[in-house]
Formats: structure tokens, sequence, C-alpha cells
């Protein structure tokens, strides 16, 4: 065992398990190890660095905010906050015809974010939550309460209850699930943590009516797909996921929205951006200047680089190329959120097998591998894993 890995068990709680290395520097799609041996980094953080590692933009950004006026709490305002609260109302408004007033609250995580909207939820004077199987909100008692996976919520039952769970992509259960009772629907565009579920194309409109008909509030988790990860700014807005955008109530961000400086949003539309009073809710670091500035720098790389354009072009270059391999059974591609189904169930083999080859990957099943790279990956990066794949399943024993 080398002797951080050793450091680490001895330092830190063992809520992860084993870390399968430790890094020690990034470099756009790159990283290095402790031991200077170089990775293509497939999974970006887990969908969090948009634009790679280092970027100079974001690292100037962030550097500049620093030293400008790095916390402030929410007692009082900042032009980062303020802008990049105006600038996600911008982004909401592409595509849609009659113009959303949004409001945000800024967090520092998703599960945060999500937090701040079941809270919101509460204040329609409703309590009772729509989720979905299979669906993944975070790990705080609240985001845990709409969580489905039974082994993360049993050690920590009781949770916040009145939560009903349907299946997922299913707009009949949703149909037959919601009531006048009911608060508000969650749900994830794409499932990103149950191995990228992608839904029928018209699930969300059909969710969209369904809430309509009862008064209930629409909530959308795009932590894992929002800020272009799936090709568009928003996958609810993606004319290859959904067959019309929707104006949700509710939407969580957090992920890749700052590139890797900690950050979420709890953004809400219409009159549900207007549901908290004061006093209702707070944090001490959400919106602070440096996530916001960070926010900031990239949204605007995205537009200037066009990179919601490369994410579908490359995005595809790498499901098309990886799916070439018989042993793949089946691709789940949202962009560059891609769930590959292997033939047999050796995922975390495959996940050894691609660190040994130079690669980075998360097994999100036993059968399934995850890829969600930076948004920056290019066609050189892609031909490279494409090439290496067909050894990468060999090395993992994953019979033809
Ligand atoms: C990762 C994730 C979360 C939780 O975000 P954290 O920042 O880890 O708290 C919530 N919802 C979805 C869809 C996610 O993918």
């Amino acid at each position: 065992m080398n002797t951080w890995t050793q450091r680490y068990g001895d330092a830190l709680m063992n809520t992860f398990g084993p870390p399968k290395m430790v890094l020690a520097r990034g470099k756009g799609a790159r990283v290095w190890d402790v031991d200077g041996r170089e990775y293509l980094d497939l999974l970006g953080g887990i969908a969090v660095n948009s634009l790679g590692h280092a970027h100079p933009r974001l690292v100037a950004a962030v550097t500049e905010q620093l030293q400008t006026l790095g916390h402030i709490s929410n007692f009082f305002a900042s032009v980062p906050q303020i802008e990049l609260a105006e600038r996600l109302n911008m982004l909401l408004n592409l595509g849609v015809t009659e113009r959303v007033e949004t409001h945000s609250f800024f967090t520092n995580s998703g599960a945060e974010a999500n937090e701040a909207a079941l809270k919101l939820t509460r204040r329609t004077g409703r309590t009772r939550i729509v989720a979905t199987e299979g669906s993944f909100h975070g790990r705080t008692m609240g985001a845990l309460a709409i969580t489905a996976k039974a082994a993360y919520r049993e050690p920590f039952e009781p949770l916040p209850g009145d939560v009903t769970f349907v299946p997922f992509g299913d707009a009949d259960a949703l149909a037959a699930a919601v009531d006048d009772r009911c608060a508000a629907v969650v749900v994830e565009p794409v499932q990103g943590e149950a191995g990228v579920e992608i839904p029928p194309h018209d699930y969300l409109s059909a969710a969209r009516s369904i809430t309509h008909r009862h008064g209930a509030l629409l909530w959308l988790d795009e932590v894992q797909t929002g800020i272009g990860r799936t090709g568009s700014w928003f996958a609810h807005q993606n004319t290859a996921l959904v067959d019309a955008p929707v104006v949700p109530d509710v939407i969580t961000l957090a992920k890749g929205l700052a590139g890797g400086i900690p950050i979420g949003v709890c953004l809400a539309t219409g009159g549900a951006g207007k549901l908290f009073d004061p006093g209702n809710h707070g944090t001490t670091f959400g919106g602070n200047p440096v996530a916001a500035a960070a926010a900031l720098a990239v949204l605007d790389t995205i537009v200037e680089d066009d990179l919601l354009e490369h994410v579908a072009t490359v995005g595809e270059l790498l499901a098309s190329g990886v799916a070439a391999d018989s042993r793949v059974t089946g691709v789940r591609a949202a962009g560059l959120l891609i769930g590959l189904d292997l033939v047999e169930a050796k995922a975390a083999d495959v996940v050894s097998a691609a660190q040994d080859a130079g690669f980075i990957v998360n097994a999100c099943r036993p059968d399934r591998i995850r890829l969600a790279p930076p948004l920056v990956l290019t066609a050189a990066d892609v031909a490279e894993f494409v090439d290496a794949w067909p050894g990468i399943l060999d090395e993992a024993g994953v019979t033809r």
C-alpha cells in the first residue's frame, strides 16, 4: 500500500472506501498522480470539471475575485452574485416563447440546492412529494428523503416523510400518483447516478401537464445534467432529449456550474421564485463572490468556445467509438454524459483495467460504465480512448 493511501485511511472517515489513487495535478482533460503517471480524465470529478483542470480562464477569474473580494456573507450582496443570477435567468429563457421570471438561491453543493428546493415546496402549504425510482438527489437528510436507493436511505431512517416513489420515465404512473395534496414532482431529466437513464422524449412534457393539472410544482434536478453536459444549457431544453422544452417551477443545479469551485443553486420560476420570505432559509457561504465569479467564467467560456455544439459532436464521436466493440451491448448517450452497458457485470474490472491503461472511467452499476469527461475533451482525446477501449475490455476479462 502506498504511504499516502495509508495516511488517508488513518486520517479520514471511511465513507468512500479506499481511494483509487492519489492525484497531484491536472491540466485540461489530463491528471497526474503523485507518482507522475498521466491519465485521461473521462469522469471530470463526476461531471464537475466542465472546463477541465486548471483552465486559465477559470484560474484567472477565481484569482482576480479572491484578490478583490472573497467572502462577505449574505448580509451583503456582490456584483458577481447578482450577475450570475441574471445570467441564469437569461439561459433559462433561451428557446422559451414567453419570458420567464426567475429567482435564485445559491448554495455550495447539489444536496444543499435540493434542500433549499425541498423547503421551498413546503411553502406551498402542501407536504407530499412524488419522486422517482432510481433517483439520486444527494446525501443530506432532505435530499436523501427523495433519493430512492435503499442502501443510502435505510441506515438513516426515519427521513423526512410524505415521499412517494414512482417508476422513472412512466408518465402513467406519475399521473396516478400526483393528486391535489402533492406539493411537487421531483425528477432528473436524465438519471445520472442510476447510470445515465434517459426517459421517453415526452416524459417531461407529461410531467409538466400532470403537475399543472394538480397545482403541484415541477422540480427538475439538473445538478448533473445542467450547464452544457448534454449539449444544451439544460437537459430539459435539449431537443435531442425532449419533444418540447418545458418551463419547470424549480431547477436545481450544481456540479458543472462553476467548473470545480463548490456552488449550487435553487432556481425557481414565476410564483415559485417568491415562496421564501425573509428568514425562511439561509447560508453563510452560498453565493459567495469567488464561486459566482467562477461560474460566470464557466458560462462565458462555454459561449465563447462554442462548447455546447462541441459537446454534441464530441459526445457522438465518443459514444459511437466505444459502441463499435460488440461487448458494449447498449449506449445511453446525452452529450458528454454516457452510459455503456457491458455484456458482463465486469464494470469494476473495466475501471481498474482502464486506470492501468491511463484512463479514468466510472462504474455506475456492476454492468455499466459511465463517462462524464470535461466539456473541453478533444477529438484527439476521444480517438486515444477509442483505440485503447478493446484492449481495456480484454484486460478486464470481458468475454467476446
Ligand atoms: C451529484 C448529484 C446531487 C448531489 O450533489 P452534491 O454536490 O454531491 O451534494 C444531486 N442531484 C443529482 C442529480 C446529482 O447528480
